[in-house]
């Protein structure tokens, strides 16, 4: 066993709000896993970390590494090479920005499922850890009936051949379209979609192998629905109101708000892409605020995911969703910290990732500054980021 010690930090684990000062780990180099930590007197020829904060790597739960956030229509109408080429360069600057898992949600040419085995074998390296999903169900015509990327289900029976399609192939995460979305022209926001039963069909075929079900959900009657098919996760519901939270809180529904993706059309694009989609995130900004913040609020376990790649939602953003859930959301600085560790739950991954503790991988962020007092600590541009205790940036 080959092991490097890492000494002089401030420790945040991600589960508990403290820092721990004049902290030091060890990680076994063969497996990438911390076999001891503590504080004071470190191990011999420690790394000296020099008084710098340590903080868990980012769990990301919601990203789209095949679509380009410079097209407003995602950019997915290409062949696979373009695609393969775009979604490296996605996972690298997800790393970069201390990103060190995702949940792909809804990918283009089983993208994720080939990365997710390459890299589990070392043959992509310097890429996040990949929960992948392959494409995101969808009916005909729905928001996820984009050119490459969705899976078409019109039907109980064809969602579980489907799904059991998808899992013989690898997919570890499921994706539902429930509602229409921003970035299809002709559908809008309220929409339903995909039916009740067909949810059901597949969370049950899903959960049969363990598998978390998302569903994208921005209206009320579409939240609902994926609510009474018993989804994991919804994803967006910006339009999320008190009956849904509750049934949330009751059931263990996660909540992935997607701040920075609502932020990106509503702030970032105006004038830059057409009308319809500003227009229509424009709409949903405020009220998107302050539903989820009712949601949170009432103790709905909020995650943290991005949506990145949608337009004008890049793969540098993860830092910044914390920042808009403390600035928009009435979020402690630990609160919001705490949807990476509440996205490794919902991932079914929280056993190894998401904090910082003996038995878990040394997947961690160095930073300058106190991410629990000041949120933008996180945004560092030059931060290091390490993947099982070896430095990656
Ligand atoms: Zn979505
Ligand atoms: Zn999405």
């Amino acid at each position: 066993m080959t092991e490097v010690s890492f000494k002089n930090f401030n420790l945040f684990d991600g589960e508990t709000d403290k820092v721990t000062e004049n902290s030091w780990l060890t990680v076994d180099q063969d497996t990438g896993k911390i076999v001891d930590m503590g504080t004071g007197k470190a191990p011999e020829d420690a790394v000296d970390f020099q008084g710098k904060y340590i903080m868990p790597g980012l769990m990301n739960c919601h990203t789209h590494i095949v679509a380009d956030p410079t097209q407003g229509s995602g950019g997915s109408n290409t062949n696979e090479t373009e695609i393969a080429v775009r979604a490296v360069d996605s996972l690298r600057t997800l790393l970069k920005s201390g990103v060190t898992y995702i949940r792909e949600c809804g990918s283009a040419y089983d993208v994720d499922i080939t990365f997710n085995r390459m890299s589990r074998e070392g043959k992509l390296k310097k890429v996040p850890h990949i929960l992948p999903s392959g494409g995101a169900f969808s009916m005909t015509g729905g928001h996820g009936d984009m050119p490459n990327m969705g899976t078409l289900v019109d039907s109980p029976d064809a969602m579980r051949h489907e799904i059991r399609v998808g899992l013989k192939k690898g997919i570890k995460a499921v994706k539902l379209i429930a509602t229409g979305g921003v970035m299809t022209e002709g559908d809008d926001m309220p929409s339903t979609q995909l039916s009740v039963e067909e949810m059901r069909t597949a969370v049950v075929e899903s959960h049969h192998q363990g598998v978390p079900v998302g569903a994208h959900a921005e209206g009320n009657l579409g939240i609902m629905n994926a609510l009474e098919a018993g989804v994991d996760s919804i994803e967006h519901g910006f339009y999320v109101n008190d009956e849904e939270a509750d049934m949330m809180v009751k059931n263990g529904t996660y909540l992935t708000p997607t701040l920075t993706a609502a932020w990106g059309v509503g702030v970032l694009a105006k004038g830059k892409i057409p009308e319809w989609e500003t227009k229509k995130m424009e709409v949903a900004l405020e009220d998107g605020f302050a539903n989820i913040k009712n949601a949170w609020k009432k103790g709905v376990k909020v995650t943290l995911g991005t949506d990145a790649g949608t337009p004008f939602n890049d793969f540098t953003l993860t830092p910044v969703e914390l920042e808009l859930m403390v600035e928009h959301e009435d979020a402690t600085p630990f609160e919001a910290l705490r949807t990476s560790w509440n996205a490794a739950e919902l991932m079914k991954v929280s056993n190894e990732y998401g904090s910082l503790k003996v038995g878990k991988y040394a997947d961690f962020l160095v930073l300058d500054d106190n991410p629990l007092e000041n949120i933008k600590a996180v945004q560092q541009e030059d931060k290091q980021v390490y993947l099982s205790g070896a430095r990656q940036f």
